[in-house]
């Protein structure tokens, strides 16, 4: 758990570990990025596979009023593939959300930085054979722009990951009458708002939070990796516009680069927060004190 003034964090992880190498990711990628920062980046690559160690997790925020998650991972049973991590999942999320004191019937919103498939899945579950939502009396928050962006590729016979994706884990909850749509830069109580940073999905956004002058963010995939900040004109190959994707990055770094805002990206190792500061003429990461999570080593 960590805290940002009086708001608590916890993080729930489905899967830690080797996910792709860099050049696999990061267009462009220079294997040079990682050599001449090895000293804070090499234990986010895997000596034995060269792939990049990645995390998918949900960020649990209890704000005193509200029991959010945030990003939803890949999710259990799901249909995906041409991504085999993805495919037919069956792990105890919900276990490693009940250790975190959390049951599902308690969250009461949920917030999808976008909706790419390894951030909504757990927004249902397949219950005889219907996804049903997976949080029962939650809100599923989605920014407008996101939203209308793959209901106007699912309109037309979308069959990527995402367009699964959208099929599966989100038109059930519009079914449901438990998705809200809202503006991209809504407020969900005070200390609690959306931000866009389009590019990576045209309609992505981060989640600020403040209280007591404290400030933190969830990041989403504004950054997946630490490799992004060593190197900030490293898009990736899921970026919707990767040159967008590039100036968000550049905006979001320098609005939080060392300023002590504690920044939760969705893809980066336990503990999946900490500091970014000015390195060499890039940035860097500092990982924040997480009691309970152990660093991948
Ligand atoms: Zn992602």
């Amino acid at each position: 758990m960590i805290a940002v003034g009086d708001y608590r964090i916890d993080r729930a992880v489905e899967y830690e570990g080797p996910f792709l190498r860099p050049e696999e990711l990061l267009i462009g990628y220079d294997p040079v990025v990682l050599e001449r920062s090895r000293d804070w980046l090499g234990h986010t690559i895997d000596p034995a596979s060269g792939q990049m160690r990645m995390s998918f997790h949900s960020f649990v925020l209890r704000t005193g009023r509200h029991t959010i998650l945030i990003d939803t991972c890949m999710g259990n049973d799901k249909e995906r593939p041409l991504r085999p991590i993805g495919h037919r999942r069956r792990t105890d999320f919900l276990g490693s959300l009940l250790g975190r004191g959390v049951k599902p019937e308690e969250v009461d919103f949920v917030m999808c930085t976008h909706l790419h498939w390894d951030h909504v899945g757990w927004n249902t579950r397949l219950q005889d054979g219907r996804w049903v939502p997976t949080f029962p009396n939650a809100r599923y928050v989605m920014a407008r722009t996101e939203y209308e962006h793959r209901d106007a590729l699912h309109a037309k016979g979308d069959r990527s990951m995402h367009g699964l994706a959208f099929a599966d884990s989100i038109l059930p909850l519009v079914h449901a009458e438990r998705a809200v749509v809202v503006d991209d830069d809504h407020a969900l109580e005070d200390g609690v708002w959306l931000q866009p940073y389009p590019g990576h999905t045209p309609g992505t956004v981060v989640i600020n939070i403040q209280s007591r002058g404290d400030r933190g963010v969830f990041a989403g995939d504004v950054l997946h990796t630490p490799l992004q900040l060593a190197c900030p004109e490293l898009s990736s190959i899921a970026c919707h516009d990767p040159d967008l994707s590039y100036v968000s990055r550049r905006r979001f770094i320098e609005q939080h680069a060392d300023t002590g805002n504690l920044v939760m990206p969705a893809h980066f190792l336990a503990p999946s927060a900490g500091h970014i500061v000015s390195r060499d003429g890039a940035f860097g990461f500092v990982d924040a004190v997480m009691p309970g999570d152990q660093r991948v080593s």
